[in-house]
């Protein structure tokens, strides 16, 4: 049973901002959806008409954009439970440890699977396909993420030395394994991770157990790094180096198949070397790292070859599942370091000459990060750069063999009208609202043409609304 979709506006070709041009083009193209794949690409520049085989399902959305769906490549979604609270309290000091681990000690596996529903539909409404989650009560996760038909790449949390999964590193790590063998999860477009908490809430030991499991089952390994001072004070007084010198010396960086690693905030020029050299990734949460710590520095990690990708964290301190917004920020890099300048120091401390320092600095900066804002090298931190690397599954491209994620964007939409440059728009405009269609994993998701209203309105939304509702109103959420 195929889906042979039509568009004359189809996205292809990965960006390659790595090699410092982009190569996305927008052709007329026939997508042929088999399974949970892309079965074949067929463009139709030359005005060729594509002909279906016999018991192909033909859709041809016209004029309408179809483009990958986004990735959102370091989240919690149960965590959005938590949404909407004034975080400022509890952010002064260590927000994971100090609030997070209390809080998570009092929620149960089958709270899990409600809250993750949440967040999963709040995932599709923004156009995100595939998250990469990592949290307690792994399978519970998984689960969640079939109940909605969101695809995934989960990472059961595994903890030894402390936080609130420290008794349960054993179960996780069979959990870890049982979703690896599921076929029901993989033809949902769910896998699995190894979830290494952080540096300091595993021992090298357990470190060494999830790496010959990632190796034997050619798995990523998805863990925090270097996210919180105290993880760094921590990698010194206990093993004399850095977060990221002692994964390597514990042998992470060259064992692992792949290694995905979320925040990278205290990692210095050294250890960025150390990640771009190894199979490892960074991943920027600009909005969270604002509100737990502050934005790392992720041009830096383009200067060090890193392959890095963008995500929202946990909607606790986001407060959006919406990956594609946070591109703006890193758009941004081009001047937002000019407030923060010597140069604007002197300047508001009443040195007028330093007006024109202010102005150079911000030349400076725009020519240093030009490269990262263009539009498919952004769209690539949310598209085909997480989309390799996980080793069992290609996505954020649209080419056979790739996950079958689409998104069906249309461009008479007043929040992307009139879309000079496409993928200008959809890198930088508010694209939720033009979400017209979207595929999961092969799967038509809601209905063309009322996308958000079809799921919101939806008997199973309102089920899990419930669910998640009266599940929240008996938690004990101070601390
Ligand atoms: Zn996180």
């Amino acid at each position: 049973m195929r889906t042979v979709i039509l568009s004359r506006r189809v996205v292809l070709g990965p960006a390659a901002p790595s090699e410092g041009k982009t190569s996305l083009r927008l052709v007329g193209a026939a997508v042929v959806l088999e399974g949970t794949t892309i079965r074949s690409v067929h463009e139709l520049s030359d005005g060729t008409p594509f002909v279906p085989e016999a018991g192909d399902t033909v859709i041809d959305f016209g004029d309408k954009l179809l483009a990958p769906a986004f990735i959102n490549p370091h989240t919690h979604l149960a965590l959005g439970f938590l949404r909407g609270l004034d975080m400022r309290g509890v952010a002064r000091g260590n927000m994971v440890e100090e609030f997070f681990f209390k809080v998570e000690r009092r929620v149960s596996p089958e709270d899990i699977r409600a809250f993750v529903r949440i967040g999963a539909y709040d995932s599709l409404l923004a156009g995100v396909g595939l998250v990469w989650d990592h949290y307690y009560a792994g399978e519970q996760v998984a689960e969640g993420l079939c109940d909605v038909g969101l695809a995934g790449v989960v990472a059961p949390t595994l903890q030894d030395l402390s936080g609130p999964g420290m008794d349960a590193w054993e179960a996780q790590l069979d959990a870890t394994a049982r979703i690896d063998d599921s076929q029901r999860f993989r033809d949902q477009g769910v896998l699995a991770a190894l979830g290494p908490h952080a540096t300091d809430t595993v021992s090298a030991e357990l470190f060494g157990k999830a790496l010959d499991v990632a190796q034997a089952r050619q798995l990523p390994v998805h863990a925090h790094l270097a996210q919180s001072v105290e993880e760094y004070r921590r990698a010194r007084q206990r093993h004399g180096t850095t977060p990221t010198e002692w994964l390597e010396r514990i042998g992470v960086l060259e064992r692992a198949p792949s290694s995905v690693f979320a925040h990278c905030i205290y990692v210095d020029r050294q250890d960025l070397g150390r990640l771009a050299k190894s199979r490892s990734a960074g991943v920027y949460c600009p909005y969270s790292q604002l509100v737990f710590g502050f934005p790392a520095p992720a041009s830096e990690w383009t200067r060090a070859g890193l392959s890095w990708g963008v995500a929202t964290d946990c909607a606790s301190n986001n407060d959006t599942m919406n990956v594609q917004k946070e591109l703006r920020f890193a758009a941004g890099h081009r001047t937002v370091g000019t407030t923060w300048s010597h140069e604007f120091e002197r300047f508001l401390a009443g040195d007028a000459e330093a007006s024109e320092a202010t102005w150079r600095r911000r030349t400076e900066l725009c020519e240093l990060n030009e490269q990262d804002a263009a539009p498919a090298a952004l769209l690539s931190r949310v598209w085909s750069e997480p989309g390799k690397w996980h080793p069992k599954v290609r996505v954020g491209v649209i080419e056979p063999g790739a996950l079958a994620n689409l998104l069906v964007f249309d461009l008479a939409h007043p929040a992307l009208w009139p879309a000079h440059d496409p993928l200008q728009a959809i890198a930088m405009a508010d694209t939720g609202p033009a979400i017209w269609a979207m595929f999961v994993a092969g799967k038509c998701i809601g209905v063309p043409g009322a996308f958000h209203e079809s799921l919101v309105r939806s008997e199973t939304y309102r089920d899990a609304h419930r669910e998640a509702r009266d599940r929240l109103a008996k938690l004990d959420l101070s601390v």
